[in-house]
């Protein structure tokens, strides 16, 4: 942490806030880590940073990156995120690796794989490894913050990566705006593997890995999975979900998949779900932090450990008792 006590101790707030609007890498990284530490000396200054920053008015694009271990999500991500920005000259793209299986967030990102470390070092890309504190899936509890300090620093596109481990997506969903599922073709008869509540979620099914496998066994994948997303429920952002195919090593059919994400957000923006969303995942976040903050303030309050060890004794003797217990106990500290 000594170079964010060094940017502490250099610069005011109002500067910070400035350099970070400006795009300022370096400042980005340390405000996720001071973040990321869990010790409030070095996260509320974040806050105090973003207290001075301007709210972002640009829509942004927060994106879901979904997909059992080894169905090529990281390579994936770093050659379509490649093709993205060449294809848009200022776009700038955030990914935030919270897969702790991933090769992106293991560092392998400057290995030997030319184009990974094409956009590991690209100047419009910003890919941030993130801890898991042992969290299902990878997200933990200031991805949401994380994804708005990107979009202070002016990344448009942010996308998520997380292991499809069954709650992750139900999180990622919250994050994000669109949710894109990787799979790779299956060989049975029968669709496996993947729960009915995940393809509920999804907005694209992407079928990785079609360089592989015979054009036979492509198509009935697709019409079977296109014929399972057909029985999701009418959701508010009344949107018929995709099933394409790709192949990431070899760049396959990516002009059609950036075509259905841009049509895809446009749907959102003209049915206002876009916005409907977004109200919800401030909701979820406003919960989140209200129980972290609460949380927090409960174990400052004075001989709240001390007094806390004696209530496990009790209950220790008493183990039917727990609810009430409990409730004797905050009744100390809070009256009614
Ligand atoms: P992740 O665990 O989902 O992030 O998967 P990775 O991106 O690490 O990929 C797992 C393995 O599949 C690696 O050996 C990749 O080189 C390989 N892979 C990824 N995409 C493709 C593809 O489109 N075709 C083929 N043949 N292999 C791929």
């Amino acid at each position: 942490m000594r170079y964010w006590n060094t940017l502490l101790a250099t610069y005011t707030y109002e500067q910070l806030a400035t350099q970070l609007q400006q795009g300022n890498i370096a400042l980005l990284s340390a405000c996720i880590t001071a973040l990321e530490s869990q010790i409030s000396e070095h996260s509320y200054p974040v806050y105090s940073i973003l207290e001075k920053c301007n709210p972002i008015v640009t829509p942004t694009k927060r994106m879901g990156f979904t997909g059992v271990p080894g169905a090529g999500k990281s390579t994936f991500i770093n050659e379509f995120g490649i093709f993205c920005l060449e294809k848009n000259p200022s776009l700038k793209l955030a990914i935030l690796a919270v897969d702790p299986s991933s090769t992106l967030s293991k560092g392998s990102i400057l290995g030997d794989k030319t184009r990974m470390q094409e956009l590991a070092i690209h100047e419009r890309a910003f890919i941030r490894p993130s801890p898991t504190n042992g969290t299902l899936g990878g997200l933990n509890k200031h991805t949401a913050e994380v994804i708005q300090l990107c979009e202070i620093a002016g990344f448009e596109w942010i996308w998520v990566e997380t292991v499809g481990v069954g709650q992750s997506e139900t999180i990622v969903k919250t994050l994000t705006d669109m949710f894109v599922l990787l799979i790779v073709p299956n060989t049975g008869d029968e669709l496996q593997g993947i729960k009915k509540g995940i393809i509920e979620m999804v907005d694209i099914l992407l079928i990785n890995k079609i360089d592989s496998y015979a054009a036979k066994i492509i198509n009935k994948n697709v019409g079977d999975y296109t014929n399972a997303l057909h029985y999701n429920p009418i959701s508010a952002k009344n949107f018929l979900p995709k099933v394409l195919t790709t192949s990431a090593i070899e760049i396959t059919n990516f002009e059609t998949i950036y075509t259905n994400i841009e049509e895809y957000f446009d749907h959102i923006h003209l049915n206002n779900f876009y916005t409907q969303n977004r109200t919800q995942q401030l909701q979820q976040q406003i919960e989140q932090t209200l129980e972290m903050q609460w949380i927090e303030k409960l174990y400052q309050l004075p001989f709240f450990e001390e007094q806390k060890t004696n209530l496990l004794s009790q209950i220790q003797n008493n183990p039917t008792q727990i609810q009430n217990l409990i409730q004797q106990f905050l009744s100390t500290y809070f009256k009614k």
